[in-house]
Formats: structure tokens, sequence, C-alpha cells
């Protein structure tokens, strides 16, 4: 099993746009105990310009089959493809593309688990950036993980709200 990959407070903080952030904090709140998911969209100029939300259907894979699939929502995320689809091609018409991958975790920290990882891997964003919020009992907290690329492993950088 692959080891967890936390947030390093020392290394550079990324800058998220207050709107995108407060979108992913929203999201995360309004799914709680249940993880959220979804990705991040931009351009190179404007790598975080909004947060499209996916249905986590991780419930659902589990009752198919739930010796391939041993969590359900609370535990884990897996996102509906049809919400993805339309970004697995690349860049939209207006230049857009996915450049990060979000989930929430529920009383727990901001980190990538062991099968967070091994997700990644299979998943049809393994270049995205990964942003995991933590939904505490009195505050939300994000962190976001970047690696060199496939094979590497992921670094995870503190988030802050960017100066407007
Ligand atoms: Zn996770």
């Amino acid at each position: 099993m692959r080891r967890r990959a936390e947030v390093d407070e020392s290394r550079r903080a990324v800058s998220l746009p207050a709107s995108v952030l407060s979108e992913l904090y929203e999201h995360a709140r309004v799914t709680a105990p249940e993880e959220c998911c979804g990705l991040v969209v931009g351009t190179d100029r404007q790598p975080y310009r909004r947060a499209v939300r996916c249905r986590n259907v991780m419930t659902l894979m589990h009752s198919r089959a739930p010796e391939q699939w041993p969590w359900d929502n609370r535990r884990g995320f897996y996102m509906d493809p049809t919400d993805y689809q339309p970004w697995v091609k690349g860049e939209s018409a207006d230049g857009e593309r996915v450049t990060a991958v979000y989930h929430s975790h529920v009383g727990a920290a901001c980190y990538l688990s062991s099968v967070d990882l091994d997700l990644v891997d299979l998943s049809q964003f393994p270049h995205a950036e990964q942003i995991v919020i933590s939904v505490g009992e009195e505050q939300l907290a994000a962190g976001i993980f970047h690696r060199e690329g496939i094979g590497h492993p992921f670094v995870g950088h503190p988030v802050v709200v960017a100066a407007p």
C-alpha cells in the first residue's frame, strides 16, 4: 500500500481565487457527512477559473460491487462519468481544461489517502492537481497536491485565498 501524501506547511502556498475556494467549501459543507467531488477548470493564464461539481457515486458502486468498492460516499469518492465526460477530450472551445480534481474529507485532515493515490492513476485526469477539502467541526481547510508527472510522488501545498 502506498503512503498517504500530507500537506507540507513549509511549502509555497498556492493561491486560489476566493470565488473558487468558497464554492469548494460550500460544496463540501452541503454534501457532508458524505464526500463531495468535482473539477477545477481554467486556462494557462487563469488555472483555477471555476469549479464544476460532479456527483459522487461511490455508494452506488459499492452497492453493485462491494468487494471491489468497499466504501460508500462517506469514506470515498467516485466521480459520475456523465459529469466529467465533456472534459475528458481536453480543452473546451474557450480554452478551458481540467487543472485540478477536488474532493472532501469529513472529520479528517487534508491528505491524499493511499486509496486516493491509487484512484488518481486510474482516473481520466492523472495529470491534474488534486485538491482536498477538510470539513472539520469548526472550520474548513484545503490543501493542493502537485506532482512532476505520473510516477512521481505528490507534494502537498497549503492553499490561501488570492489577493483580489
Ligand atoms: Zn480522500
